[in-house]
């Protein structure tokens, strides 16, 4: 559920009009719901009622540092994947204490600052990674907290550039291997075996994959807290969203009309599934949601640049680019296409909707249905939110877009459209070319 929808003909989040936002601010431009993230939240947190849970939101999806204060504000931790990730959170103005470190490759450095700031626990994915935290922790004199990704080798559907949960992925300990690691881990002596991890992949519309997975690791996280005195279980972050018919998805009304076994899931069926199965653990819960927390929140707004008739074909081409949003490129992803002034008068159009960058990847939906628009005119990606302006890039000398954040009937300006000056800002001719 989210807070994008027509009022009259025009496009809002929340009360804002979004052509108004392009106005002001230019285009492509991302905009997102601060309403719809609070909502995520608190539904989630409802859901995992009963238990002791703590929201890590996994920031790689949207990190802009006003997204992280709001959920700083909401009560959330973070889960981060690098040194520059944790500095955001930093200035955010958050703390580190409640955030864990993920990735199966921390330097030093980035090991080092993460103990400084007290962080709650690096989740550690091999042997190798263990003597270099329990080396950097010795050097300054402290236990560093740990948790070992376990790889519960469980399929989980999903596109598989973003299924991290089998046997043949980069990531984690295999369950057969993870009574070793663990034992292994107990005897550094800078090290503190604070809790167990998993995290099974992205995009994960079903709750059965889940359940699986924690049914495996559970009993294992049990012998940890016997053994060694674990206080925390982490199940990771994965829960999908829906892209497709993502304006209708809106309302609960939409969820509600959903077949049974049809619906896609939510967070409450997701706590539903999960909680009988953690409750009798008694440990902490940690959740790292990334895209279920921001994804339906964000749009990105781009403007008309032509409508190009050929034959047998038509391409809408539009001023945003797969450097702006690169999912359909890397991911073949789907992201519902909406005029930000809906006219029913006019026909309906069949278009490919491409950027304007020199590449036949960039093109973000083949023989897509639309309303027909026109140079000039505005519209809307949805659902992009989360891996959108996180993923971005300049290729083609273009420059990172312009992100808003909307409340209520406030907007401002989160991140500036990049300019030239900046983009070009590291770059020298040396002196022997001169
Ligand atoms: C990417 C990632 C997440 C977040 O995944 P989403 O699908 O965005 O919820 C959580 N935990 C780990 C370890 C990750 O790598």
């Amino acid at each position: 559920m989210h807070h994008f929808r027509y009022s009259g003909s025009d496009l809002h989040c929340e009360s804002v009009d979004l052509a108004a936002v392009a106005k002001l601010y230019g285009t492509p431009t991302y905009v997102y719901s601060a309403a719809t993230i609070a909502d995520n939240v608190t539904r989630l947190q409802r859901g995992l009622a009963g238990l002791d849970a703590q929201i890590c939101y996994a920031m790689k999806a949207n990190s802009n540092i006003a997204v992280l204060r709001h959920f700083a504000n909401l009560g959330c931790g973070f889960d981060l994947v690098s040194g520059g990730e944790l500095r955001r959170v930093l200035v955010a103005g958050a703390e580190v204490k409640r955030s864990v470190f993920a990735g199966v490759g921390k330097t030093e450095a980035e090991i080092k600052l993460a103990l400084e700031n007290e962080i709650f626990s690096f989740h550690v994915e091999s042997e190798p990674e263990l003597v270099r935290i329990n080396h950097v922790a010795g050097t300054l004199g402290v236990k560093a907290p740990i948790a070992i990704r376990i790889n519960p080798d469980v399929d989980a559907h999903t596109h598989a550039k973003i299924t991290t949960g089998k046997s043949d992925n980069k990531f984690g300990i295999p369950l057969k291997y993870a009574a070793a690691a663990y034992e292994a881990a107990a005897k550094y002596p800078n090290i503190h075996v604070k809790g167990v991890q998993m995290h099974i992949g992205s995009q994960l519309t079903d709750v059965s994959p889940f359940v699986e997975a924690v049914e495996k690791v559970a009993p294992f996280a049990a012998e940890l807290k016997a053994k060694f005195g674990i206080s925390y279980f982490s199940v990771g972050g994965g829960i999908g969203i829906v892209y497709r018919d993502a304006l209708a998805s809106g309302p609960q009304s939409w969820w509600d009309a959903q077949p049974e076994g049809k619906r896609p899931i939510t967070p409450e069926a997701y706590g539903a599934a999960l909680v009988p199965l953690l409750q009798p653990l008694g440990l902490k819960i940690l959740l790292e949601p990334g895209r279920f927390m921001v994804g339906n929140a964000g749009v990105l707004v781009s403007r008309v640049e032509h409508l190009k008739r050929g034959a047998g074909k038509n391409f809408l081409i539009v001023d945003a680019a797969m450097n702006d949003l690169v999912r359909p490129a890397m991911y073949e992803s789907f992201h519902e296409i909406v005029p930000l002034r809906r006219d029913t008068s006019r026909r309906a159009l069949v278009a490919d909707v491409v950027g304007p960058i020199c590449e036949s990847g960039d093109c973000f939906a083949k023989d897509r249905q639309l309303q027909e628009v026109g140079e000039g005119e505005l519209i809307a990606f949805l659902s992009a939110g989360a891996y959108g302006y996180a993923m971005a890039s300049r290729y083609n000398s273009r420059t990172m877009a312009a992100e808003v954040l909307v409340q209520g009937s406030k907007f401002e300006l989160i991140n500036s459209r990049e300019s030239f000056e900046h983009l070009v800002a590291g770059e020298k001719v040396p002196a022997f070319l001169k």
